[in-house]
């Protein structure tokens, strides 16, 4: 029998008669897409017995060949598995997810290995999309008069820009499609700008105000500083913007509010 805590990520499993706690951990690696759990169990009756470790891959339900259980217990882990139901890992998923993201938004930013179209940032203007960069960012969503919105934020990290600005689109959150555009938010003035919202709209100002109350400055703020330092880091280690921009890293400010 297996028993899930989401609130606490662990679980509860009873083999032979022997009730056993289970500690649910995710790869912590943002960047990793292998969704994989680690999974350590302990007697409950018996925290200081010998623990029964391995690793499951929630894509192919199977038990990841280089972290499999110690052989005397194999039989523990297919049992475990078998019991495993649709539902189960459905839950296994969510836990997984908001682990992800825990470690998404927590990461040590100088340190993670993110590549950016570094070209496209300096010559073009190309803005940069949270949760593209960032696939376990945690994604914004929020409700006004009966439409479920996604907020797609996106940011300017051309190192050579002063402004502090970044555009939102919000689209229809089941149906994909972009609703409004081009909406304008000044992280230093903490001002939403609506006067170039695309389409048009009286409504805008109203749905901006609730947006606001939801989504205060500082959960921008947080983005913007992540994609900055990110950024940076990565220009540090590309050896081939600093021969085209001698020094300018040097001088730069990774993040300017
Ligand atoms: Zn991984
Ligand atoms: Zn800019």
């Amino acid at each position: 029998m297996i028993e899930i805590s989401k609130t606490e990520n662990i679980l509860f499993f009873i083999f032979n008669n022997i009730e056993y706690k289970c500690i649910i951990d995710a790869c912590s690696n943002p960047l990793c897409h292998c969704k994989s759990i680690h999974l350590l169990f302990i007697k409950k009756s018996d925290e200081n017995s010998e623990q029964i470790k391995f690793h499951l891959n929630l894509k192919t339900r199977k038990i990841e060949e280089k972290r499999k259980p110690e052989e005397k217990y194999k039989l523990f882990a297919d049992t475990f598995l078998s019991e495993l139901a649709e539902y189960d890992y459905s839950e296994l998923e969510n836990i997984h997810y908001n682990m992800k993201m825990h470690y998404t938004e927590n990461s040590d930013d100088t340190k993670l290995k993110i590549k950016f179209d570094w070209m496209d940032i300096e010559y073009e203007q190309t803005l940069i999309v949270y949760n593209q960069i960032l696939r376990y960012g945690v994604p914004l969503f929020f409700d006004f008069e009966n439409i479920k919105y996604r907020i797609w934020d996106y940011y300017c990290l051309n190192t050579r820009c002063t402004c502090t600005e970044i555009i939102v689109a919000l689209n229809d959150y089941y149906k994909g499609n972009i609703i409004f555009s081009d909406i304008k938010f000044d992280l230093k003035k903490n001002y939403w700008d609506t006067s170039s919202v695309s389409p048009k709209s009286k409504n805008i100002d109203n749905l901006i105000k609730a947006l606001k109350c939801k989504y205060p400055v500082e959960i921008f703020l947080h983005r913007y500083r992540k994609l900055k330092t990110l950024y940076y880091y990565y220009l540090k280690r590309n050896k081939n913007f600093s021969k085209i921009y001698p020094g300018l890293l040097e001088k730069i400010k990774i993040v300017n509010i």
